[in-house]
């Protein structure tokens, strides 16, 4: 039986290889020539220019499991039980070979033959105009109609600005009631009862400047199956966390802090982020990523500066993840060979950018505990929101950490003030931008232009950073 995450890689990449695929190794996470992208976030994202005819593939027919980050997903990590920063993708691809009629057949072939899920947990969706894909799932797969789902164009259909786009038709795992029992677990919700485990797109128009859909001659398909997700339906794990590609990171972490995963809610995520983000920061550093105060490098300073913030809660006073690169080598060697090869450099990166983020952190906070004497002289109990701006902006230091640390001496924080030197530091970076001609990578970013950045990046997985229709 299929169970363990490498199986199912193995598994997957067999099946699609018996359906004339080409199997290739996942890319590195840092893009190949594309600016418009920070990481690699989806199956198709390195193979962009097969599906745009720029490049002529090795093979009409390719299938991967590649390794993705997705930056805009961090806050959700810890909180539902399906995403993750860094995960893997199996996907396979046609360009200009099979279409939707394969595509379908194939997929539900390779979930209830090899995978053998239980057909009456699977739900579909699809494209409300998509009759062809309403067609193929009733007809030829043989699915109730009340199985396929219709969606709108928000969720079902996949475009970006001009050019290549089409509908799409995702396939849902049904975990129960006990999975998740609020207004958002329905099909396509941000509950995780309804689990969205295999993404289908169909490209088959050209979105013109005219605003027409015209029919490509070659019609593409491009797909994306969660690894993780998979795992957690097979090995029955209340979440992505508990399988064999995140749980030994867990276990590790529990073994060096004594206190176990699920005392409560704060050690619950504690532990998740932890494992979630050392698996990212380690593969991106082993594909050559390094911290820095801008781009790509930000997001590995940032996820460690997380994590380790995390670990503060669970008593770590000195570096610890770095300890956890080696266990990260084993569980995704299969995928990322190369971090194994490079054990000692990153733990060193790792183990030097925590150490040097543990010496803001008490410098902030011998200034924070200044401030907070100052204030109790005045007979003051609320901390402005220019000086948390300030801790935060110099010292690094996260306003709720300082809202913590306050609160533990009776004081308040004045989180209004604060999100205006906020707002006051982007309007600054903007005009800042503007002055200097800005092109990327010219200007040092601070931690607030970085913060909007994120959360203006959309990462809609299937393309660039631009927005997707
Ligand atoms: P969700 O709606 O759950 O956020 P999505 O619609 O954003 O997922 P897609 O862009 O369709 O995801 O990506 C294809 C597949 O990749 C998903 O069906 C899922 O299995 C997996 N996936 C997407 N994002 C993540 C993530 N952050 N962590 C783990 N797996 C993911
Ligand atoms: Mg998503
Ligand atoms: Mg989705
Ligand atoms: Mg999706």
């Amino acid at each position: 039986m299929i169970k363990s995450g490498d199986e199912i890689r193995q598994a997957y990449l067999d099946f699609f290889a018996s359906k004339g695929h080409l199997v290739l190794d996942s890319a590195p996470l840092i893009p190949k020539n594309d600016p418009s992208l920070l990481w690699i976030n989806a199956g198709m994202a390195p193979f962009k220019s097969y599906f745009d005819g720029s490049l002529e593939p090795p093979k009409h027919r390719i299938t991967t499991s590649q390794k993705c980050i997705r930056t805009n997903d961090i806050e959700n990590v810890g909180k539902t039980a399906r995403h993750h920063t860094y995960f893997e993708m199996l996907g396979n691809f046609s360009f200009g070979d099979y279409f939707k009629a394969e595509a379908i057949n194939w997929a539900w072939e390779f979930v209830t033959e090899v995978l053998q899920l239980d057909t009456d947990k699977l739900w579909i969706t699809i494209y409300e105009d998509d009759e062809e894909a309403f067609e193929i799932w009733h007809d030829e797969v043989g699915l109730a109609e009340e199985r396929i789902i219709r969606m709108g164009k928000k969720e079902n259909f996949w475009q970006i600005g001009t050019g290549p786009c089409g509908p799409c038709s995702e396939i849902h795992y049904d975990r129960g009631e006990a999975a998740g029992n609020s207004a958002e677990d329905v099909i396509g919700g941000e509950g995780d009862r309804f689990l969205e485990i295999w993404n289908l797109v169909f490209t088959q128009y050209n979105y013109t400047e005219a605003g027409e859909y015209l029919e490509l001659p070659n019609k593409n398909i491009d797909t994306g199956m969660g690894l993780e997700r998979v795992a957690s339906i097979l090995q029955e794990t209340e979440t992505n966390f508990e399988t064999d590609l995140i749980k030994p990171l867990i276990d590790q972490v529990v073994e060096m802090t004594g206190i176990p995963y699920r005392k409560d809610q704060t050690t619950i995520t504690a532990y998740r982020v932890i494992a979630d983000h050392i698996r990212s920061v380690a593969v991106a550093i082993s594909d050559g990523a390094l911290p820095a105060n801008e781009g790509r490098g930000y997001v590995i300073r940032r996820l460690i500066r997380r994590a380790a913030r995390y670990g503060r809660k669970l008593g770590f006073e000195n570096p610890f993840l770095y300890k956890l690169v080696a266990k990260t080598a084993e569980i995704v060697e299969a995928v990322a060979p190369e971090l194994k090869n490079q054990l000692e450099h990153v733990e060193n990166v790792v183990k030097s950018e925590e150490k040097s983020f543990l010496q803001t952190l008490a410098q902030g906070l011998s200034i924070l505990e200044e401030l907070l004497l100052e204030l109790e002289a005045e007979n003051k109990n609320l901390i402005s929101g220019q000086d948390a701006f300030k801790l935060y902006d110099t010292y690094g230091f996260p306003f709720d950490l300082t809202e913590e640390i306050a609160a533990e001496s009776g004081f308040k924080v004045d989180q209004q003030g604060f999100d205006q030197e906020m707002e006051l530091q982007r309007q600054r970076a903007r005009e800042a931008r503007e002055e200097t001609n800005f092109s990327r990578g010219e200007l040092e970013k601070t931690y607030a232009e970085f913060k909007t950045e994120l959360a203006a990046e959309p990462f809609t997985g299937y393309n660039s950073l631009e927005e997707k229709a």
